[in-house]
């Protein structure tokens, strides 16, 4: 798996998400966790099975490797020194303790609260035009005001959208029956498009 990330100086890994929320959630906490197991091999988690089966001394609990999250870099088992700080603070990071085993949390990225919210594509805002807003479309938008509505449109053709623009906005709003808020969103848009301006 060599999209695992390293959590610690002892060599832990785990995925990326799980590894982010643990260096948010380590972070927060302010001093280091004391890992003693995160990502498994198959192999590894196959010994542990083992021995746990065949009641070897100083093997605890364990799963098959085909359903240890072990194994899919998303479980991490934590020392005595880490519980009580855990307890109060990691199902708030999306880790969630082990009924069975105190030390053991598996990552759960939907219960995550601290997770960063994903960035909006560029696009949804670039393709809304209104006081401030500068470029090619706003001197498209310039240009065919003043074509196709001289009677309100005389703007300078600069790119830049500043009062006039916006009034010339409101204007056009007013008379094609559209809220009157000075911005061209998609519904100014469609609706200058069908006066044979396009942005
Ligand atoms: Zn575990």
């Amino acid at each position: 798996m060599s999209t695992l990330t390293t959590i610690d100086k002892a060599g832990h890994r785990l995925m990326p998400d799980a590894a982010a929320s643990f260096a948010r959630m380590q972070k927060a906490r302010g001093s280091a966790f004391h890992v003693t197991s995160a990502y498994r091999s198959t192999a590894d988690q196959q010994v542990l099975y083992d021995g746990y089966k065949a009641g070897k001394p100083g093997y605890n609990f364990a799963l098959p490797p085909s359903q240890s999250n072990h194994c899919r870099g998303e479980a991490v088992d934590f020392g005595s020194a880490d519980y009580a700080w855990l307890e109060a603070h990691a199902a708030a990071y999306g880790w969630i303790q082990d009924k069975n085993e105190r030390w053991h949390y598996d990552y759960v990225p939907s219960r995550d609260t601290h997770k960063p919210a994903p960035s909006k594509p560029a696009k949804a805002s670039s393709s809304v035009l209104k006081k401030g807003s500068t470029g090619t479309k706003v001197k498209n938008l310039q240009r065919g005001l003043n074509k196709k509505f001289p009677a309100y449109a005389k703007l300078a053709v600069d790119g830049i959208f500043g009062p006039k623009v916006e009034a010339a906005v409101r204007e056009f709003q007013k008379r094609a029956g559209l809220v009157v808020d000075g911005i061209v969103g998609p519904k100014t848009v469609a609706a200058l498009k069908t006066y044979g301006v396009t942005l």
